[in-house]
């Protein structure tokens, strides 16, 4: 009854032009068609630049491609005098399916809260994408032993007010810092912890029903090469990876898990 379709997801951050994102989405569908890919069996995701995003539309749509895509952030507020930033209502109209919403370098390098990004998840549900929010702790609160209390703190910093009514689909993706393009890995068993700890903080706020059906994804150095341990435990239904997502058929792999 609570179908979690696995998930595999490509944060690509600022990599890629638009011709280079059309190739790279190019290869990504014919590595995934050679392999006969099931698309039920494990949903696939891009995350390009902005400017990558009509490109991407155009390919997607032209060839009738599965794979869907989304945008890295968006703004808050739906138009107007917000220089460089970018609307979900626009986002929407490009087709995208998804968006990001509080990724960690958003939250380090642009000082972003946690209710920025609560204003986020409801500028994304209010345009109909599907808010993908991230969430993790540093290095320091993880030697700390604060990992799961700070992690949880910023999941409900980031969805404070909101009713599971208008966050039918939410997305969550479970990123420690210190596992971010460092070759680091969290361990499947850091990964399992967390993803339980994170289910059972939305049962709390949102009832069983909503916890069951939503899907938590780990991101943090994933690879082919330890993509199937972290898919194998209970409470992850997905990856969020940045680096290898850049290579389609290494990411072709990491879609395929097994
Ligand atoms: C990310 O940025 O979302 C990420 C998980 O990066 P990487 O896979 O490179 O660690």
């Amino acid at each position: 009854v609570f179908d979690r379709t696995p998930l595999i997801a490509g944060n690509w951050k600022m990599n890629m032009d638009h011709s280079q994102g059309i190739a790279l989405v190019q290869k990504l569908a014919w590595t995934l068609k050679d392999a006969k890919h099931d698309y039920s069996r494990a949903e696939v995701v891009v995350f390009p630049p902005f400017t990558d995003l009509r490109s991407v539309q155009s390919l997607v749509e032209g060839d009738g491609l599965q794979i869907k895509y989304g945008a890295q952030d968006l703004s808050d507020q739906d138009k107007g005098a917000y220089t460089g930033d970018v609307s979900g209502e626009f986002l929407a109209k490009l087709g995208c399916s998804y968006v990001l919403v509080g990724h960690s370098e958003r939250r380090l390098i642009h000082h972003e809260s946690d209710e920025l990004c609560r204003d986020k998840v409801r500028a994304a549900v209010r345009h109909g994408l599907i808010p993908m929010l991230c969430v993790g702790e540093g290095l320091e609160e993880r030697q700390a032993g604060n990992h799961v209390q700070y992690t949880l703190e910023q999941l409900r910093g980031s969805l404070a007010d909101l009713g599971a009514g208008e966050l039918e689909g939410l997305v969550v993706a479970y990123e420690p810092v210190w596992a971010i393009g460092t070759g680091e890995v969290a361990g499947p068993e850091d990964a399992q912890e967390m993803a339980a700890a994170i289910r059972a903080e939305l049962e709390k706020l949102y009832g069983a029903d909503f916890a069951r059906a939503t899907r938590i994804l780990y991101g943090g150095s994933v690879k082919s090469s330890n993509v199937a341990s972290i898919m194998a435990e209970p409470d992850v239904d997905g990856a969020l990876v940045g680096g290898a997502s850049l290579d389609a058929e290494e990411f072709a792999k990491i879609a395929r898990f097994v």
